[in-house]
């Protein structure tokens, strides 16, 4: 939320030459590059620490992300534990089609689980860079992003009290349900808005992965999908309507309409185990452009969402992170605006790209059980064109390991 000035009860705001709102991949690695830098910055984060360590969502980082988490210094144990994978499959009509996306672009995918990823960097930030984070900060507010002394304020979780930080420039990375946004649209910004009207289950199962690469199962009844994270947990998804309560997913019901969706002739049968989060993401996707308003710059979900159709968030809120950082660097340390002036284009290129690419694979998905049979169709048409034309096979793995730009 934008506030006109600072609480009344705020005491001398202290100075930072960059405040950092979120402790999200995006936030921590703009924090990060700050911090090689030699650059001061303060990161406010909501939740706890022990929290955004824990917390389970992606895993298949494009491999231009990860060279970039590498130039960085910030890939030493991604590199030694990450899985790589090079194939992909998809299922349809109790028919498997397995496709090598790495034979054709020489390129591969890393999974590497969103929290362990989240997990160094926060180490590397605060233990080993030696930068500041308050974790379990409330309400904080953005105040006067426009003029040459935006400042961000927040409840400190101890006392209670308003601090209130004076800042260069402030980095908006907390995410799609953040406050940051808001000092953007509706005035600054617009937000453009596309709704897939289809939810998707999110699943995580304690069970070791049932097939050595990520599934993709289009199925009358609906998609389901199935994605490696670790040798010992795999995450699901099961098409539902959007706005469904996880509550009318119960264990058996899950494992059952896995079975019926993944099922297909010589696939292994499913590993099962218990689900450790069942919650359903109604499938849409925003974009705020521009990026930027004054000396607030949006990095990650808090400017665009990505339905995770294509598995492309996370690999965009790094993409948006290494410009920001590198951008914040050069303005700090050598006066060099170019960097912040071309950001919000640079990274918009990038982002309708994906979320073109997200459209057309949530028609390939979808399109079966839209009980529709134009959508089936061109949907099945989709999906065999990608087996049949080598032109249309190497596009698909460019967009997949979203090879076409470097990052
Ligand atoms: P976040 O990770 O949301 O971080 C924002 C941070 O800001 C959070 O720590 C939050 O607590 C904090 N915050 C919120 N409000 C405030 C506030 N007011 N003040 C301070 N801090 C605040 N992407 C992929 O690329 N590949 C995948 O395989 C993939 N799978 C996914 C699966 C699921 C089920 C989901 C939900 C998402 C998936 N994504 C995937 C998307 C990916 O997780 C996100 O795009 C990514 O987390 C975005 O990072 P971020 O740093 O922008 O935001």
């Amino acid at each position: 939320m934008t506030a006109p000035s600072p609480h009344p009860n705020s005491g001398s705001p202290r100075r930072c030459p960059a405040v950092v709102v979120g402790a999200g991949p995006a936030g921590l690695t703009v924090g990060n590059i700050l911090r090689a830098a030699g650059v001061d910055c303060l990161v406010l984060e909501t939740e706890t620490r022990a929290f955004i360590e824990r917390r389970p969502r992606a895993g298949v980082i494009e491999e231009w992300a990860v060279r970039g988490l590498e130039r960085r210094g910030l890939a030493r144990t991604l590199l030694e534990r990450a899985q790589t994978h090079t194939e992909c499959e998809f299922r349809f009509a109790g028919e498997r089609y397995r496709f090598g996306y790495t034979e054709l672009t020489g390129r591969h995918h890393f999974v590497y689980p969103q929290q362990f990823l989240v997990t160094d960097l926060v180490r590397e930030y605060a233990d080993v860079r030696g930068g500041e984070i308050r974790f379990g900060v409330r309400d904080v507010r953005l105040h006067e992003p426009e003029s040459d002394r935006p400042s961000v304020s927040y409840l400190d979780p101890g006392s209670g009290e308003r601090r209130v930080v004076e800042a260069d420039f402030v980095a908006g990375c907390d995410g799609a349900r953040g406050v940051t946004r808001a000092a953007l649209v509706p005035e600054r910004s617009r937000l453009a808005r596309h709704d897939y009207g289809v939810g998707w289950l999110a699943l995580l199962a304690e069970a070791p992965p049932s097939s050595d690469c990520v599934v993709f199962g289009m199925h009358p009844r609906g998609f389901a999908g199935h994605m490696p994270r670790s040798p010992d947990v795999t995450r699901y998804y099961l098409q539902c309507p959007p706005g469904d309560d996880p509550e009318n997913w119960p264990h058996e019901r899950v494992w059952t309409e896995l079975r019926e969706r993944l099922g297909a002739a010589g696939a292994p049968p499913l590993k099962e185990g218990r689900l450790i989060e069942r919650r359903v993401l109604d499938m849409h996707s925003y974009v705020v452009e521009p990026m930027a308003r004054g000396r607030l710059f949006l990095a990650g979900d808090a400017a665009h969402l990505t339905a995770p159709i294509a598995a492309k968030g996370l690999n965009l809120a790094l993409h948006d992170a290494f410009l920001l950082g590198d951008g914040l660097v050069a303005s700090l340390t050598k006066g060099d605006g170019s960097g912040l002036s071309g950001y919000s284009a640079t990274c918009l290129a990038r982002v309708w790209d994906y979320q073109e690419f997200s459209q057309w694979l949530g028609e390939m998905y979808h399109g079966t059980a839209s009980g529709d049979p134009y959508r089936a169709g061109a949907a099945l048409a989709r999906l065999r064109r990608l087996s049949d034309s080598p032109v249309a096979a190497a596009e698909f793995a460019e967009r997949y390991l979203g090879a076409r730009t470097t990052g």
